[in-house]
């Protein structure tokens, strides 16, 4: 099953020059969500993972479902002021514009094997910043989990030395 075939490229969104990888019209198709979740899961099936920190919001789909199937916990990486308990926060650049990432204070314990999902890898500004919150919690980044890279914006170059497992890369726009 090709899964690119199940991107939707949407022009000019959010802002104009930006092209949306829309991951819904995969989401749509049982066999394409279902054959997603099996490959972003199979690298870590014989690796100890106690926890998936899932990104806001596409994150959370992915993420959440890979939980289930490696059967570790789950946690919410949020948009500040979304979190109702104590946080701690991390700041970084998207590829369209800033923002900061939150995580709640007592969700990783120190030592605990954490994994990082999203739906995509763009700039890499995201998940840098939420493979530090982690590590500011004593979390231990097993690795990085993305359905989609593009390439050509060199984001894995701002992810140190994190294993990164991606099914898709876009080399181009
Ligand atoms: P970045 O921090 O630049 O790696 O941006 C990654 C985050 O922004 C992810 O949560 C993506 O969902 C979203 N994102 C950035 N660029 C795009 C794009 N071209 N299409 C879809 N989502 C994007």
């Amino acid at each position: 099953m090709d899964l690119k075939t199940f991107i939707r490229d949407v022009y000019d969104f959010p802002k104009k020059g930006i092209v949306f990888k829309d991951i819904t019209t995969l989401l749509l198709h049982a066999g394409a969500f279902g054959e997603a979740i099996r490959m972003l899961c199979e690298p870590y099936l014989d690796r100890p993972v106690d926890l998936i920190v899932g990104i806001e919001s596409r994150g959370f789909i992915f993420g959440g479902a890979m939980a289930r199937e490696l059967g570790c916990g789950f946690v919410p990486a949020r948009k500040p002021g979304k979190l109702p308990a104590e946080t701690v926060r991390e700041e970084y650049t998207l590829e369209y514009g800033n923002d900061a990432v939150e995580i709640h204070a007592d969700a990783i314990r120190r030592g605990m094997n954490v994994l990082v999902v999203d739906d995509l890898l763009a700039t890499g500004g995201t998940a840098a910043a939420t493979i530090r919150l982690v590590g500011k919690l004593g979390g231990m980044v097993t690795g990085a989990a993305f359905l989609i890279e593009l390439g050509f914006l060199k984001g894995r170059d701002r992810l140190g030395d994190t294993p990164l497992h991606v099914l898709m890369n876009f080399e181009s726009e």
